[in-house]
């Protein structure tokens, strides 16, 4: 990612006018599946103005939504209490925490009356999507943002898994290794740019590819299809985090690429089956502990090569 781009492409986000029409755009959205009163549960890393968890909380005090914000104690276990003592009806936060909750829910037997879940950034893949609807009961929609910096560029469709673009505001280039835009229906690295400032191009790591046919709810909007989230970055390292989030013993994992060769940490529930791990890895399994335990926030964009795990 082109950091001096993707700085940018934040201040445009967060200049006070966008930032206004924003909250109103996520307003309507929450408004379709939302009744004032309710509770939703926003789970993300942090709280500070302009990012996406105040964005979703203004947007859900203008529409007369009860916001519960998980934090500043950003345990697993919190996550859990908060979402069942609130009685929250709708989670907002990145698949993998969605996936995370699930996995407690079902570990710990804890009725939660969830009955729609918003990913953030992408709906993604489609076991990660039945696990965390079937796990919950529930159904799920997506909100097109770039990490958690206030950057919102569309809603998911209410009838399919595709991403509306909001061409207002936000245009989408599909694009090849080199950069050259793509004709619509082909997969390739997604890049978002602002419509004020055309010039200012982030490309987002993912994949995806713009639909050549229009949506069947009637929408003309650009329409994303068959996003793989972080697949440009380290597509070896995505498939493994993935495989291994998809163990329901598996809670939460970390993998790094590190001069000792490739580490994985784990946290597990104890006494449930493990995949057998590539004998390449260094290791570290730990049992879930819900006095300590934190999501380790996969977020490929963002972390690979700021922290490096070690352990001895
Ligand atoms: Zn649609």
């Amino acid at each position: 990612m082109n950091m001096e781009n993707f700085e940018r492409l934040v201040q445009i986000a967060n200049e006070p006018a966008l930032r206004e029409h924003t909250i109103a755009y996520l307003a309507e959205h929450l408004g379709k599946f939302l009744k004032p009163g309710e509770k939703v549960m926003l789970a993300f890393r942090e709280y500070k103005e302009g990012n996406i968890s105040w964005l979703m909380e203004q947007a859900a005090l203008r529409i007369g939504v009860v916001p519960v914000i998980w934090g500043p104690d950003h345990r697993w276990s919190t996550l859990l209490r908060q979402t069942f003592q609130s009685r929250a009806s709708v989670v907002i936060g990145s698949p993998l925490i969605l996936l995370g909750l699930t996995k407690l829910k079902k570990h710990s037997n804890t009725p939660l009356p969830i009955r729609k879940v918003i990913s953030l950034g992408f709906p993604c893949l489609q076991w990660v999507i039945d696990g965390i609807t079937k796990g919950l009961d529930c159904e799920m929609g997506g909100c097109f943002s770039v990490h958690e910096e206030g950057i919102v560029a569309g809603f998911a469709c209410g009838h399919s898994w595709g991403i509306h673009v909001w061409e207002e505001f936000y245009g989408v280039d599909i694009v090849d290794e080199n950069g050259v835009s793509l004709p619509d229906g082909t997969l390739g690295n997604v890049v978002l740019y602002p419509k004020s400032h055309p010039e200012v191009r982030v490309d987002l790591g993912d994949l995806a590819m713009i639909a050549d046919t229009p949506c069947p709810c009637g929408s003309k909007t650009t329409r994303l299809l068959d996003i793989q989230v972080g697949k440009s970055l380290e597509p070896d390292i995505c498939q493994l985090v993935l495989y291994l989030q998809s163990w329901t013993s598996i809670l939460d994992c970390h993998l790094s690429k590190t001069e000792f060769g490739l580490e994985i940490e784990l946290i597990v529930f104890p006494g449930e089956k493990l995949p057998k791990l590539p004998s390449a890895a260094k290791l570290v399994i730990r049992p879930y502990d819900p006095k300590s335990d934190q999501p380790f926030w996969y977020d490929p964009g963002i972390r690979w090569g700021e922290e490096i795990y070690h352990h001895e």
